[in-house]
């Protein structure tokens, strides 16, 4: 596995809630952390059908627009009763025109679970796929998930996107109500992270 040796990695996302996570895991190991929406760069378009084929598509075409290594997630939450939606869709749920409404999306999750008539526990998960990716096309895949369930009303203020309605499994309290590192040694995108710092920073 190619290991990273670099000074600065760039975070392939425009997500504020995201970067803050990478900063505060990746900050004991020395590394500058910058992102894709600091640099500049435009998002790509999502276009795959797996977190894999989105991660892959963010992670080259940042490390190719500024030839830094580039770290990509690609997320989002499968609902069992839902039959995984909204999957890879995870973000596009809570799109509106004036940006992005995760309250709305929780509602619309919330909706589409009463529709269906689901019966509680709503189990459901994390999805985490991280591509780095280096300039010359090379990379590395690491995976995470998060075991759980939706709860409504939703609980707590801190966290970002659905948090506030996932209570990962074994707790009582919400990813929302949790600090960030209680909420990393839990998340799917913690363990993600754990794996490739176990590949590619030993
Ligand atoms: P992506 O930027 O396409 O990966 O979008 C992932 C979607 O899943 C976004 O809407 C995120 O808010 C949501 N998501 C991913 N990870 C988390 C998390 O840890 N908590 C809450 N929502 C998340």
């Amino acid at each position: 596995m190619r290991q990273f040796t670099g000074k600065t990695l760039l975070v392939a996302t425009h997500n504020a809630g995201k970067l803050d996570e990478f900063r505060q895991i990746l900050a004991p190991f020395g590394i500058t952390v910058t992102s894709a929406a600091e640099q500049g760069l435009p998002e790509p378009e999502e276009t795959g059908t797996t977190f894999l084929d989105n991660a892959r598509i963010k992670a080259h075409a940042a490390t190719q627009a500024t030839s830094l290594p580039a770290l990509a997630d690609d997320s989002g939450l499968e609902v069992m009763a839902l039959d995984g939606a909204p999957g890879v869709y995870t973000a596009d749920w809570a799109e509106t025109p004036q940006g992005r409404d995760f309250v709305m999306a929780m509602e619309k999750t919330h909706a589409a679970l009463v529709a269906r008539a689901a019966p509680e526990p709503w189990q459901a998960r994390f999805c985490c796929t991280l591509v780095l990716a280096w300039p010359d096309g090379h990379d590395e895949i690491f995976e995470g998930h998060a075991e759980g369930r939706l709860v409504w009303p939703r609980r707590g203020q801190d966290g970002h996107g659905y948090d506030p309605m996932f209570q990962p499994a074994g707790e009582a309290r919400t990813f929302a109500e949790m600090s960030p590192a209680e909420k990393n040694a839990l998340s799917h995108r913690g363990a993600a992270i754990r794996a490739l710092l176990n590949g590619c920073f030993s």
